[in-house]
């Protein structure tokens, strides 16, 4: 007889969210399907925080398709900033595009300012007498079996580091080059993407989620 598998729609549409996600979940019976797919427009993300805008992405793709959903939201918070640039994350410096730019150029413009910003805040906050380099990278993951649903099942991974004075290394994305782990004596950039993918904190909630779908959803 075939698997029984259960539909999940993905609040994004973002094919390397899809990927990442999908294969966490094999082991789960779960399909996922990203709300692109089924012609479901982006959510609004207007919350200060990451559990907040993930929860709302979640109902607003189950409300839309009728299916259970799954959403994430990620981003690096750093304490002497008071969590900045947080919810923020994606987006933290303005940018002015170039016309007919593609998604990978743009990307990288953007990763570039966001990164820019964030060493000319670190040095405002040292000059102002707050030292501490200490950050995390977030990533709150939230499922839901309906859009009403009470008991929304939340998992949240962090990953703690130091933020340095320079980039170092040339792997991952966003704030990786900047993000130095202690535990790995590297940048989230200088690691080979399986040590990223299984210490991160997409991977700590990942893991979580699976363990929550498996107890209260009892997929197995
Ligand atoms: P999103 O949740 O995929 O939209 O990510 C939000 C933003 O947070 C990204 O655009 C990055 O700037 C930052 N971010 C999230 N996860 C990571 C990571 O693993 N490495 C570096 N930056 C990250």
């Amino acid at each position: 007889m075939a698997e029984l598998r259960h539909r999940l729609v993905l609040a994004s549409n973002n094919a390397k969210k899809l990927k990442e996600l999908g294969a966490l979940l094999a082991p789960v019976s779960v399909e996922l399907v990203t709300q692109g797919a089924l012609g479901i427009p982006e959510a609004e993300e207007p919350h200060h925080t990451f559990i907040e805008n993930a929860l709302a992405k979640a109902r607003h793709a189950a409300a839309a398709s009728g299916l259970p959903a799954i959403s994430d939201d990620s981003g690096l918070c750093v304490d002497a900033l008071g969590g900045a640039p947080g919810v923020q994350s994606a987006v933290y410096a303005e940018v002015a595009f170039p016309d007919g730019i593609d998604r990978e150029a743009r990307r990288a413009l953007q990763d570039e300012a966001n990164n820019r910003k964030l060493l000319a805040a670190l040095a405002t906050a040292a000059g102002n007498g707050v030292a501490t380099r200490r950050a995390r990278f977030v990533c709150a993951l939230v499922a839901v079996r309906s859009a009403e649903d009470p008991e929304p099942l939340i998992a949240f991974g962090r990953w703690e580091g130091e933020i340095l004075a320079e980039r170092r290394g040339t792997g991952g994305f966003g704030y990786d080059p900047l993000m130095f782990v202690p535990a790995q004596g590297l940048t989230a950039a200088e690691m080979p993407s399986a040590v990223k993918n299984a210490r991160s904190h997409r991977a700590l909630a990942c893991a979580q989620m699976l363990t929550l779908m498996r107890e209260v959803w009892q997929l197995g």
